[in-house]
């Protein structure tokens, strides 16, 4: 008779939410301020790191910490070795939380906490999993690892510094993101636009621009632009426009003369850049509203180039740049960053290309034409594409298991962002969160659902079964 595993988490329900809880009450953020050389992501973040390992050597497990950066838990035996990648720092609190964010309240069949879903929940799941596969006495015919990384959140320093030191798992999976199974992550490249056009022109009649910014980050849809301009003559035509603009693109602003200058801010929508179609960039919508007008020389170039080349044009078709495969869809395009004044003028642009996609080619191309324009390309950041083929058999199990614990079919999925599974060589992100479920990671009032967590857990033991148990 198979195994039931669901009716194996039944027997560890309490004990695996009271660990969750103790987990979830040590606040573990980065503090830097606080390091020290046993301690090199601050005290809470160790203090995670060792409740963990603990409570793996407690368990009979063996357990090594890897310089207090990193840590795994190991069972079983044989020559390949499964992975299972986790993380026990948290993004900070934040504000605005109904319930406290380290102490793991359970209501409404939820635990809430910082950490619950983004990764303490998912990490106790993958290791209560561990646990009723050793205890049930299944011989194994893989080794097992848990490897626990303390730096997801900000710079991976965990797993970069673990893997030079310890064996690259032949297969691994992180509980870490979305079920059923996403196998592909686009590359993710960001690099600045810099205008080096001519500074000035003659032209007395011109609008001039003094300033722009809009965005702080690469990876987000900017939601306010601000331009600083000098007032001119023909200022109330410009804010008559500025008005039916804002009416005909559904987005508000205000406008405001303070000392000589005309500062006009737009409010847009903020969105991940992973779809930059699902926001409303302030800063695209403030560029090219004013290339409808006179402005001096270095500026009209700047303002014409967004609008013509950037604005309402999320894949990149006018920039030339545009591709798509059927594994991971359309490269996408974000102008997240833009800055103008007397010293700089550049957009930060964050470009997320399938995995078949040759970025090196499609950079170089674009960077010798850009260059005709005045236009350098410059501090270039990529990450390359990350896939595992969908047949592969170790894919084929995830689905498998997925199915048999859920009865929902099980489907591979591509995303544009980047998830902890990339730092295996062979992995793919594996749940915790279920489909159509609220994503509150990072979010104020952080939760998993129980009954999440417990079919979280009975679906990691079915898969390190059928993985790591079977010859
Ligand atoms: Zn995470």
């Amino acid at each position: 008779m198979p195994i039931q595993w669901t009716k194996e988490v039944e027997k560890y329900k309490e004990e695996l939410v009271k660990d969750l809880q103790d987990l979830v009450q040590i606040p573990s953020v980065l503090d830097e301020a606080e390091a020290t050389s046993e301690a090199p992501l601050g005290p809470h973040i160790k203090e995670a790191l060792d409740w963990m390992l603990e409570k793996g050597s407690g368990d009979g497990f063996t357990v090594k910490n890897v310089e207090n950066l990193a840590g795994h838990i190991e069972a079983g035996e044989g020559e390949d070795l499964l992975g299972i990648l986790c993380h026990v720092d948290v993004v900070p609190a934040g504000e605005g939380w109904t319930y406290p964010p380290f102490e793991g309240k359970v209501e409404n069949n939820r635990l809430y906490a910082r950490g619950a879903i983004d990764d303490k929940g998912p990490t106790i799941a993958a290791y209560y999993s561990l646990k009723i596969v050793k205890n049930l006495g299944i011989p194994f015919t893989k080794r097992v690892r848990m490897i626990i990384g303390t730096d997801e959140e900000s710079n991976w320093r965990c797993v970069s510094h673990y893997f030079e030191q310890e064996e690259m798992p032949s297969i691994g999976f992180a509980p870490d993101a979305d079920f059923p199974v996403i196998n592909a992550e686009k590359g993710l490249m960001d690099f600045d636009l810099i205008f080096h056009s001519a500074k000035q022109s003659e032209e007395r009649s011109s609008l001039e621009l003094h300033s722009f910014r809009s965005g702080e980050r690469y990876n987000m849809v900017p939601d306010f632009a601000r331009a600083v301009l000098t007032p001119y003559r023909d200022q109330t035509y410009l804010l008559q426009e500025f008005e039916e603009y804002l009416k005909a693109a559904d987005l508000t602003g205000e406008y405001f003369i303070e000392s000589g200058e005309l500062t006009i801010d737009l409010h847009g929508k903020s969105a991940h850049a992973m779809e930059p179609d699902d926001g409303k960039n302030a800063g695209l919508h403030l560029l090219s509203f004013l290339s409808n007008f006179k402005l001096d020389g270095r500026a009209k170039a700047f303002c014409e180039f967004a609008a013509a080349n950037l604005h309402k044009d999320s894949r990149g078709n006018t920039l030339g740049i545009a591709g798509k495969d059927e594994v991971s869809g359309d490269l996408t395009m974000n102008a997240g960053k833009i800055r103008y004044s007397q010293d700089e003028a550049f957009i930060g642009l964050n470009v997320r290309y399938p995995v078949t996609y040759d970025m090196d080619n499609a950079i170089t191309a674009l960077a010798s034409r850009m260059k005709e324009a005045g236009i350098e390309i410059a501090n270039k950041k990529d990450a390359k594409p990350h896939h595992v083929d969908g047949d592969d058999p170790f894919i084929q199990t995830l689905l498998k298991v997925y199915e048999d614990q859920t009865g929902d079919k099980g489907k591979l999925l591509a995303i544009g962002g980047g998830t902890y599974a990339r730092s295996l060589e062979k992995g793919v992100a594996f749940g915790a969160l279920f489909p159509g479920k609220e994503d509150v990671a990072h979010q104020k009032d952080e939760y998993i659902e129980l009954d999440d967590l417990f079919k979280a857990t009975a679906i990691y033991a079915q898969a390190i079964y059928e993985l790591a148990c079977k010859k």
